[in-house]
């Protein structure tokens, strides 16, 4: 029996206000220790999530750009050690190709719109906060774009991008464009993967916002932490667990949960 737990990352397995994840390291080291894989499975791009896998031990395989790709490393579910994550499956649409389709939603309701590909480093630096570092790694999309409309409303680029095939992803402050796939759909595949020897598998994730309900409906056990809010966000579906803490506060209950 082998267990897996996806989770997402801003707001979840790291504060939504400080990016730590401080109240839930003890609870990943002891999943980790008990073989548990834990995957994030996130809209951040791969060189993020190999950033934070380095930083955290988490290594065992990522679920990128909103469920655009997933990396594994080699040998996995039994990972050699030092190997790297290489993509294995794409689900997603070409960089390039999301930002061509994204210029002309934008004309089609005479929007304008900046996105990352748009933006210097240090713009990206200074529109999110990040450091110069960080926004290197966050701009290195390849499946998704990120934007803010300039002029304009959001609400008909997002929809001129639907009619598209695309899907749009409204944020706090910024939009993502990106192919049609999801979180779920990923983990779906994934699972596939780990069954594929006959071997017994129970499937665990973890999610703060609506964006995370395919990827909780994919599982046997979905968990929701507290949003940065305070709140539950309003999924509803069978077995669901709402962990009573915010954020990685929150995730430091998982252990306890999943008996290990
Ligand atoms: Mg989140």
């Amino acid at each position: 029996m082998r267990d897996i737990l996806f989770t997402d990352l801003d707001g979840t397995l790291l504060d939504h206000y400080t990016y730590r994840p401080d109240p839930a390291l003890p609870a990943l080291r002891r999943l980790r220790q008990a073989g548990v894989l834990v995957l994030p499975a996130t809209a951040k791009t791969l060189a993020e999530v190999v950033q934070i896998g380095a930083e955290l031990g988490l290594t065992d395989g990522a679920i990128v750009e909103n469920g655009a790709a997933i990396a594994l490393p080699p040998g996995f579910p039994d990972p050699v050690p030092g190997g790297e994550l290489e993509v294995v499956t794409v689900l997603g649409l070409p960089y390039e190709m999301v930002r061509g389709m994204l210029a002309e939603a934008a004309a089609e309701v005479g929007a304008r719109v900046r996105g990352y590909g748009d933006m210097t480093e240090a713009e990206v630096a200074a529109e999110t906060g990040l450091s110069p570092a960080e926004a290197v790694r966050a701009r290195s999309r390849q499946w998704s774009e990120t934007f803010v409309v300039t002029d304009g409303d959001p609400v008909a680029v997002g929809a001129a991008l639907e009619r598209r095939g695309l899907r749009a992803v409204l944020g706090a402050r910024f939009l993502t464009a990106m192919g049609d796939h999801d979180k779920g759909e990923a983990a779906r595949l994934v699972l596939d993967r780990l069954r594929r020897d006959g071997r017994a598998v129970r499937s665990w994730a973890v999610g703060d916002a609506a964006n995370d309900a395919e990827l909780l409906a994919a599982v046997d056990h979905p968990m929701l932490v507290r949003a940065g809010h305070g709140d539950w966000v309003d999924i509803d579906l069978p077995g669901l667990v709402r962990l009573d803490g915010v954020g990685p506060a929150g995730w430091a209950l998982i252990p306890e949960l999943m008996g290990r």
